[in-house]
């Protein structure tokens, strides 16, 4: 049931599948309500509505930008426990992650709210002495993003937020499965005084459709997507014909090694964090883990022991860290995953049962290989597979053999070490002795296929600015 304090936060909703599309709620597959669609007339007309608004929200100081991006994050704090019901009745995730999730989203408007008075130029030394140069930052004008389900909230604040900072008008095409969170949020920045035309949430018939307008339509400079490494590929291929500017935030296969000196207790803790967070939906979460064949049996003991202790359900209940899958093809294509390697060779450490609905029983996998089919995909479910390593060149190579490159962790404490593997692990992160690394604070991104551009951080708001260059001659 969609019973929240504050109802104003629903007043998008229309009254049947007549009129947009039904949300369910993945734990129990009962509907939630229904969200409006638009058709390509009605979200062209969003995007002229958007180009006029940004002229506007560009002309206004700064300052003035900041205070309702400010009171924007407040409003998200003040709705924090309403935002969350929604969040685990949308998308599953058990409560207290997504409460940590409304947080975090929130940590993004409160830092670009700040960045906002930032958006310094420079100036240049000439080469000749009758010139003066410099630069200034300028908004690229209206930006769209494609967000996923896995962070309804977070995934859409980390580019709004920046992208509004900036000067830009922002509209957002979430998830099918999790647009709730997405409009939710959207009213809380209305009800801040951030106007309608400079933030706007749209859902179109189907995605592909939406992402040809957002690719196509000139009024559009700029795409931020999240997503998989195969959309972004699209995306990128569609928003090449018009040289429009991308971000791309895409899919992971993070490595999580554990090095014969490590503190097994605290390598157990962060693989938990890592690997079973939001059911192990998540692009950073640990895909894969490498551990020291001194220590294997003896990580792979403990670490089995704490997952055994994990409570699988409904997001909603007290005391449940593991909540559904997104979908019974998400179900699926774990379960295929994770029986292949059985099939080639794994064997799970404590027994592996089927549940019932959209619930995956944790599991850890020994006995793996890196040649497995488990260790070169995207899990993205709460599966473990841990392959044993002998030397430090074996293990860089094996966790650099991946067309991805977004995180990756490490256990060591010899600082030697450390410094070594941190610069020979190719990838845009690296957790060392530490398993949950995002934050507002610090640039978050991939190399290889698993993106372009950086979110948060002081780089975050680069992405939704122009450098122009001034030459000013005859000084
Ligand atoms: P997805 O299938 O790529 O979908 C992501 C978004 O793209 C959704 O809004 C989806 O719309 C839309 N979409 C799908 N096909 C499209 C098309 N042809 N044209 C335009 N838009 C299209 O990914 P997902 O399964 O939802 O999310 C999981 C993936 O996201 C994983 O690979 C994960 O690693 C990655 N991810 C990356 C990050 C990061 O920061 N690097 C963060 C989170 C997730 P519909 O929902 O309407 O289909």
């Amino acid at each position: 049931m969609l019973n929240i304090n504050n109802p104003s936060l629903l007043s998008f909703l229309v009254s049947s599948e007549d009129d947009g599309i039904a949300v369910t709620n993945p734990a129990i597959g009962e509907v939630l309500g229904y969200v409006p669609i638009q058709t390509e007339q009605a979200i062209e007309q969003c995007i002229e509505q958007a180009s006029i608004g940004q002229k506007r929200w560009a002309a206004m100081a700064a300052k003035e930008r900041s205070g309702l991006l400010r009171c924007w994050f407040e409003l998200i704090m003040e709705n924090k426990e309403d935002l969350a019901r929604l969040m685990t009745l949308e998308q599953g995730k058990p409560l207290a992650e997504a409460q940590g999730e409304v947080v975090y989203g929130a940590s993004f408007v409160e830092w670009f709210a700040e960045e906002a008075k930032r958006t310094n130029g420079e100036t240049i030394p000439a080469i000749a002495g009758n010139k003066r140069l410099m630069t200034i930052k300028q908004p690229v004008g209206v930006a769209c993003a494609i967000t996923p389900w896995n962070f309804p909230i977070a995934m859409i604040t980390r580019k709004a937020a920046p992208a509004l900072a900036a000067g830009c008008s922002f509209i957002v095409k979430p998830a099918e499965l999790t647009p709730l969170c997405a409009f939710a949020v959207a009213e809380l920045a209305y009800q801040a005084g951030i106007p309608r035309d400079v933030l706007q949430v749209v859902l179109g018939q189907d995605a592909p459709t939406v992402g040809s307008i957002f690719t196509s339509h000139p009024l559009i400079r700029k795409l931020s997507f999240t997503g998989s490494t195969q959309v972004g590929r699209i995306l990128m291929e569609k928003s090449a014909h018009d040289i429009k500017r991308t971000s791309m935030e895409l899919g992971g296969n993070a490595p999580f090694i554990v090095f014969d000196d490590a503190n097994i207790e605290a390598a157990v803790q962060g693989a938990l964090a890592s690997k079973f967070r939001n059911a192990g939906q998540t692009c950073v979460c640990a895909n894969r883990f490498y551990v020291h064949s001194s220590i294997y049996d003896q990580f792979v003991t403990k670490f089995d022991a704490a997952v055994q202790q994990l409570n699988v359900g409904n997001g909603l209940e007290d005391g449940v860290q593991v909540g559904p899958v997104i979908s019974l093809q998400a179900k699926q294509n774990i379960q295929a995953l994770t029986e292949r390697a059985i099939e080639q060779g794994a064997n799970p450490v404590s027994s592996w049962q089927p549940l019932d609905g959209l619930f995956v029983a944790p599991v850890v996998l020994k006995d793996v290989t890196h040649q497995m089919d488990i260790v070169s995909q995207e899990i993205f479910g709460p599966v473990a597979p841990v392959i044993a390593f002998d030397s430090d060149e074996e293990l860089i190579e094996m966790a650099n053999d991946t067309i991805y490159g977004l995180a990756s962790y490490f256990y060591s404490q010899n600082i030697h070490r450390v410094w070594k593997i941190a610069e020979a692990l190719e990838y845009g992160m690296v957790g060392i002795n530490e398993g949950i690394i995002s934050t507002e604070v610090a640039p978050f991104g991939g190399v290889k296929q698993s993106g372009i551009g950086r979110e948060g951080g002081k780089q975050g708001i680069d992405e939704y600015l122009d450098i122009k260059y001034l030459c000013f001659g005859g000084s």
